[in-house]
């Protein structure tokens, strides 16, 4: 397997990062998972775009990664992997110093690190069909969740509650409102309008969420940016959460209890075919 690591490519085996790297020590720093299908990537300036936004916040020494584009394609060649679908994963960290909480005073190179996976379609394709159960936690992430950073304990302690309840993605619970799922963004339709968290620092400014305001704009679909309060899940007709990897995956079962008929929903629906059409476009533009 053909990794990219710190200026080059190499065979993942080959590559090595010190234990005094801040992103062990630290998880200091931040990543991004870029979709492709059939070899052709799937906005993937957003993603860059989003990677410099954290950046820049996090003050990294480097905000610019627009290289990051040319890196994603060479890793899907050199892994066989212009054919299907894939998901390309960079990382970024603050690099190896000492270990002292503060940034290091001779500023390191980041830590770059990239490979690129074949991504399971057909169990993907089921998903998004059938729909999944999901379940509510409580938000215990910090306050700066606009940044993709790879400190993840709260949302792998959540996505693994989930999986104990035979769910796949866990809704974080903040102040009584549904924010977004563990690596997803979350909708609700309510009284035949989509509604979503408005960005913020408690939510991750989503590519796919981008993409469906894009879609609302353009068809005309009623859109609200504003809270789904827990109180009112009872009356919600369709939920579904987006992201890169579940794309728009309706949420049938939320703690066990059917939404709307307990399929999947005619907006959702909409979406989906919407997003197939714009994924099918990017292949051939
Ligand atoms: N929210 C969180 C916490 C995520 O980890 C992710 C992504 O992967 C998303 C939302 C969805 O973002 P995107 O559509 O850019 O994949």
């Amino acid at each position: 397997k053909t990794v990219y690591f710190n200026g080059s490519f190499m065979d993942k085996e080959a590559v090595s990062i010190s234990p005094d790297d801040r992103g062990f020590l630290f998880a200091d720093g931040l990543y991004e998972v870029i979709r492709s299908y059939q070899g052709v990537l799937f906005r993937p300036k957003d993603h860059i775009a989003r990677l410099s936004h954290g950046a820049r916040h996090l003050k990294l020494s480097r905000t610019d990664f627009s290289e990051f584009v040319q890196i994603a394609q060479v890793l899907l060649e050199k892994n066989g992997l212009l054919s299907g679908d894939a998901t390309v994963y960079f990382q970024v960290t603050r690099g190896e110093a000492t270990r002292s909480h503060a940034f290091p005073l001779n500023t390191p190179e980041p830590t770059v690190y990239a490979f690129a996976s074949k991504f399971d379609a057909l169990n993907g394709e089921k998903i998004k069909a059938q729909g999944i159960n999901a379940i509510t936690v409580a938000d215990q992430r910090w306050a700066r969740c606009d940044m993709k950073t790879t400190a993840l304990t709260a949302n792998v302690l959540a996505n693994q509650a989930a999986v104990e309840q035979n769910a796949k993605e866990a809704i974080f619970i903040r102040d009584g409102v549904l924010l977004e799922g563990t690596h997803s963004n979350f909708m609700a339709v309510m009284d035949n309008v989509l509604v979503t968290a408005p960005l913020s620092n408690y939510i991750l400014g989503g590519i796919t969420r981008k993409v469906i305001v894009e879609f609302c704009e353009r068809e005309n679909i009623p859109l609200e940016f504003g809270p789904i309060f827990e109180k009112d899940v009872p009356s919600v007709q369709e939920m579904m959460v987006v992201g890169t990897t579940l794309e728009i995956t309706p949420i049938v079962k939320l703690n066990h209890s059917p939404i709307g008929d307990g399929r999947p929903g005619r907006i959702t629906k909409k979406l989906q075919a919407l997003l197939k059409g714009e994924i099918e476009r990017c292949q051939t533009n």
